[in-house]
């Protein structure tokens, strides 16, 4: 029998009249003669709102315990669309993290998965039931219960998709699927039939909601995603491995329509400059270092060519680790001598992603212009092969992300 892994995201699951209704769908694709697990988010906003009650009784919760109060969300679902299933007749039993044989290392809060063994649920999916398994958690070697960071339902599906050896893993969200651009800001985005892992690990990274580890665990073990609506019955998204456009192979002079698959952007984006900073060897590390050690993830990082052996260093942080991250830094300037730290929080950033941009100079060119007659000034600019991101207002977020989408044609009709 084939296997088949489905994941329900929150809003899907957001009410028990919407537990049924997913509870209903899990048994039609069972019916059809799938073996299946299924991995669940937790209720609607659960997850926010179990961090603002530990908020309300601490100001910095212990994250060992912060962990075990966020996985409840998780297991609150994972058992209600259990009983759903069991009240329409169909065997389920629900597992945690644990239970499933997730093991991950000790980051709490944003855990990665080391080791799945997924034994058990295979021995419950050979006696013929569906296994539902609580997203979003695991638990280290000493049975310390971690989380996988936000999103990170996502990341349990494709895991377990891979454990198992499934075809394919279905995730059913509350949109329909993966949009050349955030539908919300630009209203004539067309929905993508197809994209490649790699194309969709940039967008993931950079806005368009997907846990992005998720992403890397699809393409490595080569497990196509479905991404498509839990309430309405249309094609979603499909991510597997696809051949590079037709486009990016003609990859030809100026010619820019169709290099570009998507335009995605983030907002929250701080960034932190560090002034006259002496220009030798071993400078990066001494800031970097530290501020990993203290779980801060840097994104965008700009030195400048130093005049007078002395630099400016940029870096972006999510403007909920600035704090955090101004301490480290100002601690490190005055131990190597630089000059003042100075910040700004304000920020957001857009992204063009596309494989067809691969060798076609012309790409970034159009990207500029286009921002520049918009009047949207760009901080900081990074590239990877296939995306340029460009660092601007983050109260010009909407104009960028409108601009792009229209600069490279990838609008409906
Ligand atoms: N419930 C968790 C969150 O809100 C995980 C998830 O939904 O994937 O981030
Ligand atoms: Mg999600």
């Amino acid at each position: 029998m084939a296997v088949l892994v489905q994941k329900y995201g929150g809003t899907s699951v957001g009410d028990a009249e919407k537990i049924r209704h997913v509870a209903g769908r899990i048994a039609a694709a069972r019916r059809a003669g799938n073996s299946i697990a299924v991995v669940v988010s937790a209720m609607g906003d659960t997850t926010d709102r179990l961090i603002e009650l530990a908020e309300s009784v601490s100001g910095a919760p212990d994250p060992r315990e912060l962990d075990v109060l966020l996985s409840t969300g998780e297991l609150v679902s994972c058992t209600l669309v259990t009983m759903a299933l069991r009240e329409i007749g169909e065997e389920a039993v629900s597992m945690s993290g644990a239970q499933a044989g997730i093991r991950t290392d000790t980051a709490h809060g944003s855990a990665s998965i080391v080791e799945f063994d997924a034994e058990r649920v295979q021995q419950a999916l050979d006696a013929g039931r569906i296994v539902i398994v609580a997203g979003f958690q695991g638990v280290t070697h000493e049975m310390d219960v971690t989380t996988l960071g936000r999103g990170g339902s996502d990341t349990t599906a494709v895991a377990l998709a891979a454990a198992l050896g499934a075809e394919r893993c279905e995730v059913y969200t509350d949109v329909d699927g993966i949009y050349t651009a955030d539908p919300r800001i630009v209203p004539d985005a067309r929905k993508l039939s197809e994209i490649g892992y790699e194309e969709m690990l940039e967008l993931a990274s950079y806005g368009a909601k997907m846990h992005p580890r998720s992403i890397e665990l699809a393409a490595w073990y080569n497990t196509p995603v479905l991404v498509a609506s839990s309430a309405r019955d249309v094609p979603g998204t499909l991510i597997h491995e696809v051949a590079p456009t037709e486009a990016g192979v003609e990859g030809e002079g100026m010619e820019v329509a169709n290099k570009v698959r998507g335009v995605t952007y983030e907002r929250g984006v701080a960034r932190i400059t560090l002034r006259a900073v002496p220009d030798r060897p071993g400078i990066a590390a001494a800031v970097f270092e530290p501020l990993a050690e203290s779980n801060i993830s840097v994104d965008t990082i700009v030195q400048n060519a130093s005049a007078e052996r002395l630099t400016d260093l940029s870096f972006t942080v999510d403007r909920t680790d600035l704090r955090a991250a101004l301490e480290v830094t100002e601690g490190v300037a005055g131990a190597i001598g630089a000059g003042e730290c100075v910040s700004h929080d304000n920020l957001g950033q857009v992204s063009i992603v596309g494989t067809g941009m691969q060798n076609a100079p012309g790409v970034a060119a159009v990207m500029f212009s286009a921002l520049a007659e918009a009047g949207v000034n760009i901080e900081m600019i990074t590239t990877s092969q296939i995306r340029i991101t460009c660092v601007v207002d983050e109260g010009q977020v909407n104009d960028a992300v409108r601009t792009l989408h229209d600069a490279f044609e990838l609008g409906e009709g």
